[in-house]
């Protein structure tokens, strides 16, 4: 799977490479034992770890901790190389909730011995996302609420205010290391809040009150 949709709209968009960006919220890098860093902490994920609410999730088999992290998504739509924060919103296609989901065990054993963090962030179903949604719906994606309920308990509320890099900073960023192209994905980081997810869970995740997504754990 790796076309997601646009509200209102049938024509898929074939997804490209998947950024994340880690410790973007200063009061979860505090709950992760972490500083923030002086510029974004980029990580990858591949296109086979995108999950959308047509299917449930499937934990991986290989760890007993995995994660929630609840996270505004950037489409990009059109691509470019050395784009300007100024320019940086007109490259954005639209914008989703999803959830970069994360294997803590391997990724603390991954930490302690100073190697990648592939393994614990980009397994099957670990990328998932909701419909995304134009971005002439969200006129400031700087001050954008959104959260996460558990089994109908809210357990991750955040503010796109918060992020030590906001989202043209981080597109400009991007673009002076890689090429953007359209259908390019980037996973903005989480607030605190972080958690658990067992078999059975209901999650229902929502921006701006504009997006709604609910995911069920197989
Ligand atoms: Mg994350």
């Amino acid at each position: 799977m790796t076309q997601v949709y646009l509200q209102n709209n049938k024509n898929p968009i074939n997804i490209s490479n998947i950024f994340c960006i880690g410790r973007n919220y200063a009061a979860h890098a505090a709950e992760m034992g972490s500083a923030p860093t002086e510029t974004p902490m980029v990580f990858l994920k591949p296109t086979s770890a995108i999950a959308t609410e047509k299917s449930p999730i499937l934990l991986p088999q290989f760890s007993v901790e995995v994660h929630y992290e609840t996270e505004l998504v950037v489409l990009i739509g059109k691509g470019g190389k050395n784009i300007t924060e100024s320019d940086a919103l007109k490259h954005v296609a639209g914008y989703a909730i999803g959830l970069d989901l994360t294997a803590r065990d391997l990724q603390s054993q991954a930490k302690a011995k100073g190697h990648p963090w592939l393994l614990s962030k980009g397994f099957d179903n670990s990328a998932c996302v909701s419909q995304f949604i134009a971005p002439d719906a969200i006129p400031n994606p700087n001050d954008l609420h959104f959260s996460m309920e558990l089994n109908g308990k809210l357990v991750q509320e955040g503010n796109t205010q918060l992020m030590l890099f906001s989202v043209p900073t981080l597109i400009h960023f991007l673009s002076r290391v890689f090429t953007l192209n359209e259908g390019d994905l980037i996973f903005t980081g989480t607030p605190e809040g972080v958690g658990p997810l067992h078999s059975g869970d209901r999650i229902h995740l929502s921006l701006a009150n504009k997006l709604h997504a609910d995911f069920n754990v197989a």
